[in-house]
């Protein structure tokens, strides 16, 4: 027998009525953003990520799922999103048209790391990004909708974490600083984090050694090497999130993983998840698509794993439910009766019912069990004397009467029942 890779999972039909409604609460409140669905492909060309994810991250280091094709071309299954939407954006030439450009997506990603609860191989990913404006009324747009998605879900009571990275103008003078610091203490810091010291030091903000942590409490911030774009852009976005009414926690290790981010980072968080509880992240990205080979226009968005996000839900305020009720299953008496119940349902079913008959030719009270299962609010009873007469039983599930209802009646009444 052949299983499934590692870090993947199937996900069967009792739980993907759940996932259809998170998706759909996610597609409603961006629309209600006005922010309208992009779908690129599930794989690019391998620069693509080396270029804008950076060459020393972890995703490009050791996650990227990257192959030959039959061609010998280098391609990899997408990691994130971001960096196909900003090739799309060039590609296509959307940067021509009315600004800004506001999109999100929704799909699978996949990373090579060590699965663990709610963190998968192949993992679907839900972002948003707005490009063409570099307003901090968008981080603010963003952040809004990124909290309010959190909301509509149940999951009340996030925290909001905020830091500003800078631009490269600025960070250089971070960096070096940084460097200075972490330089002196290397010998104390764990093994990856000494390798990124001379290589990328910014990126040891990010780790989660509980020695580097320590030695990290008093390292620079780089709050205090913001030059003046950068240092106004942040008490901007401050001052509007505060006039919104929303509060945030300025968290100066707070940095993403991704080498394309400038000014802006913000995390979500929501406490009940205990230890991991960042649920969603994101930030300006002002050089991606100029990386790209595309013109100089800044952009900012956020991204939520769904398998987590759905963890969270679950123990949210508003759990989803999985599928709809059925509201009808057309159940018969002998199985000569059983293409009628067949046309029956079919003709529910026509009508925008969701309708069902039994196809094994069970007992009636076998059937009867199965309506239950499916959670129908109605069963609708076939038997020959009455079918005969042209009528057949209509039981509701839930308060237990029954009646006769005219066979030609029967949509009409099914749909003034279910009222729809
Ligand atoms: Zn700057
Ligand atoms: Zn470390």
């Amino acid at each position: 027998m052949i299983s499934r890779p590692k870090g993947t999972e199937d996900r069967l039909p009792a739980e993907t009525g759940k996932w259809l409604r998170v998706e759909r609460v996610l597609r409603d409140v961006s629309e209600r953003f006005n922010y309208r669905e992009i779908r690129t492909p599930i794989f690019e060309h391998t620069e693509l990520f080396t270029r804008t994810v950076g060459e020393t991250t972890d995703i490009v280091e050791k996650e990227m799922y990257t192959f030959k094709d039959r061609a010998g071309r280098s391609l990899t299954l997408r990691p994130e999103g971001t960096a196909p939407v900003g090739r799309a954006y060039i590609e296509n030439g959307l940067y021509s048209g009315p600004q800004p450009v506001k999109v999100y997506y929704i799909g699978p990603m996949f990373r090579y790391e060590k699965p663990q609860a709610g963190r998968y191989r192949e993992f679907v990913q839900y972002g948003a990004e707005l490009l063409g404006s570099s307003s901090p009324l968008c981080d603010a747009e963003v952040i809004f909708l990124a909290v309010e998605i959190c909301n509509a879900l149940g999951l009340t009571e996030t925290t909001l974490h905020l830091n500003s990275i800078g631009c490269p103008v600025c960070r250089e003078g971070y960096r070096k600083a940084l460097t200075e610091y972490l330089g002196a203490r290397e010998s104390d810091l764990c093994e990856d984090c000494r390798r990124r010291v001379g290589r990328n030091p910014l990126r040891v903000l990010d780790c989660k050694n509980e020695t580097c942590r320590a030695i990290l409490a008093g390292a620079p911030s780089m709050l205090d090497y913001l030059c003046t774009g950068c240092k106004e852009h942040f008490e901007t976005l401050g001052k509007i999130l505060t006039g919104m009414g929303m509060s945030y926690r300025i968290d100066p290790s707070l940095v993403r993983g991704l080498d394309y981010y400038t000014r802006t980072v913000f995390e979500v968080k929501w406490p009940p998840l205990g230890a991991q509880d960042a649920i969603l992240g994101g930030g300006r990205y002002d050089g991606l698509v100029e990386a790209l080979g595309g013109p100089s226009v800044p952009g900012v968005g956020f991204a939520v794993g769904l398998e987590r996000l759905l963890m969270a839900v679950e123990k949210g305020k508003n759990p989803p439910q999985g599928w709809e009720r059925l509201d009808c299953f057309v159940c018969y008496v002998d199985d000569t009766l059983a293409y009628r119940a067949l046309e029956i349902a079919n003709r529910l079913r026509v009508a925008g019912l969701r309708a069902d008959f039994d196809q094994l030719g069970r007992s009636l009270k076998a059937q009867m069990k199965q309506a239950s299962r499916y959670e129908a609010r109605y069963a609708v009873i076939l038997g020959p004397e009455e079918t005969a007469r042209g009528v057949a039983t209509v039981r509701s599930m839930d308060e237990g009467w029954q009646r006769e209802v005219q066979l030609e009646r029967m949509k009409e009444e099914m749909q003034s029942l279910c009222r729809r």
